[in-house]
């Protein structure tokens, strides 16, 4: 099932994705889903970040090549970090290049989990029930401001660092799926989920020893190998299998 959220007018909604149209259900995803009844083409509403979540909680450098691209080697336990609730977007939204904070933005495809339930201590083997679905993101760095600061906060954190979309896949296996980055169409990364270090049971089991996830919190499952910079007008893409296409335009920020 493909959770959507969108706007049509003045309402905004959660639905279900059935071929080309949208089917809205009644309140949040999380639970029951109820349909109202009320059911649109997709090319009337405007899709939007799929969830708001009350936190993003990132692992870094959890693909070796990646890790090693970055000149380091693959960490034993997973590293953690989180972004901000309001760098979130959604598919079609602007990246919106601080021009005058940093000269170096870099594209992070990324797949996401989008939590179901509130939890915490979930042992690997029960991760499965606490999870509602999962969705495209692009982890967006000013990499000189990372490499400065020392840590990743103001980095990682600037509004708009956060696309995420299309839509939530609630039946996605994440253990082997192609994840491929592109920008003005070029593939510049192209990857399995299968080479992650800590697949996505290890990472909520690890996550949620420290802090109680909520329903829509997001975790981002590190990169692959092939980060680089992107350039105002630019269109970054990231694509994964049996989820969807997530887009965004990189535009100078005012
Ligand atoms: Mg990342």
């Amino acid at each position: 099932m493909r959770i959507a959220r969108f706007s049509i007018g003045d309402e905004v909604a959660f639905g279900v994705v059935e071929g080309d149209t949208v089917a809205a259900i009644a309140a949040h995803p999380f639970g029951e889903i109820r349909f109202t009844g009320a059911r649109f083409p997709l090319e009337k509403v405007r899709l939007l970040a799929p969830i708001l979540p009350s936190k993003v909680v990132a692992i870094g450098k959890n693909y070796a090549e990646h890790a090693r691209e970055m000149g380091s080697e693959p960490p034993v336990e997973p590293v953690i970090f989180s972004k901000p609730s309001t760098a979130v977007i959604g598919p079609g939204e602007a990246i919106a290049y601080p021009q005058k904070l940093t000269q170096r933005v870099d594209y992070e495809g990324e797949l996401a989990v989008v939590i179901g339930r509130m939890c915490r201590e979930v042992p690997a083997s029960r991760v499965p029930e606490v999870i509602l679905g999962y969705t495209c993101a692009n982890d967006v760095t000013a990499r000189d401001l990372q490499q400065r600061d020392g840590q990743w906060t103001r980095a990682k954190g600037f509004d708009t660092f956060c696309p995420l979309g299309p839509w939530i896949e609630t039946r996605a296996d994440p253990s082997d799926l192609a994840i491929t980055t592109t920008v003005n169409g070029e593939v510049h990364q192209s990857a399995r989920t299968s080479q992650l270090m800590h697949d996505v049971p290890a990472l909520i089991e690890y996550v949620s020893q420290v802090m109680t996830l909520l329903p829509g919190d997001i975790i981002l499952t590190g990169t692959p190998a092939g980060v680089g910079p992107l350039e105002i007008g630019d269109e970054v893409s990231v694509t994964i299998e049996s989820i969807g296409t997530l887009t965004n335009r990189v535009a100078a920020r005012d």
